[in-house]
């Protein structure tokens, strides 16, 4: 069975990915954190102007759509490592944050992640979580789920998490949102048939057992090889 959730920055997805996960026994994909690796490495290979400076318009990317294909990177329940390195924190900075949304827009970067993510939700249950599960890596998922709220709120949350000021984050967020929504390969779109939640005012624990519950439903119904 595939869970697909997706959303915005802030919209609580990677928390409630992953404790969805757990209380399903389920494996999780972080297909953000894919992404991360990709400017990570382009970061260390051109400096972050240098990566600013390939993606610049006319958006050509072809260095950077090269060099992702080229990557080795692992995911497993929360370690990331990228050509054999972990790369966790180094993935989280706002520098690499940046970059992440820029290298995203890339038509070929996104083909070369779509490729690797799909081989690994091939086999097995997985709770997926990204901006693109439910429409393009796993469009035959079992449950979709857009997780939407409040731009301050997710701002706010943000915030907490990195020890940062809340105003600063809404203004980066507004930025990464606008590039997410308008670009032309793959936009934060929610499926046609994804379930929206809106989190605001909902604490973690209400939305993963809304969720699970909607996966049970799902799983009762004949939707996958196995329930949860
Ligand atoms: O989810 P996270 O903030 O870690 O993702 C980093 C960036 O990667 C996002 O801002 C988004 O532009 C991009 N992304 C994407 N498609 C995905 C997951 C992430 O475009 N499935």
């Amino acid at each position: 069975m595939i869970v697909a959730i997706d959303g915005p920055a802030g919209s609580g997805k990677s928390t409630v990915a992953r404790a969805l996960a757990a209380r399903l026994g389920f494996r999780y994909l972080d297909t953000g954190a894919m992404y991360r690796c990709v400017a990570l490495a382009a970061i260390e290979r051109w400096g972050a102007e240098g990566v600013a400076g390939r993606l610049a318009p006319p958006l050509d990317g072809a260095e950077i759509a090269d060099l992702a294909a080229g990557l080795q990177i692992e995911l497993d329940e929360g370690s990331v490592k990228l050509n054999g390195q972990a790369v966790e924190r180094q993935i989280r900075t706002p520098e690499v944050s940046e970059a992440a949304s820029a290298v995203a827009a890339v038509a070929d970067v996104r083909s070369a992640l779509v490729a690797m993510q799909r081989a690994l939700v091939a086999d097995g249950d997985w709770v997926a979580e990204g901006r693109d599960v439910g429409t393009v890596v796993a469009p035959d998922a079992d449950l979709k789920v857009f997780l939407v709220a409040d731009p301050a709120e997710r701002a706010r949350r943000r915030a907490a998490e990195l020890g940062a000021d809340a105003r600063t984050v809404l203004a980066e967020q507004a930025i990464r949102d606008a590039r997410d929504s308008e670009r032309e390969h793959s936009p934060l779109v929610a499926a046609p048939d994804a379930v929206t939640i809106d989190t605001t005012g909902l604490t973690i624990e209400q939305v993963v057992e809304q969720i699970a519950g909607l996966a049970c439903d799902r799983a009762g119904a004949g939707g996958g090889d196995s329930g949860p």
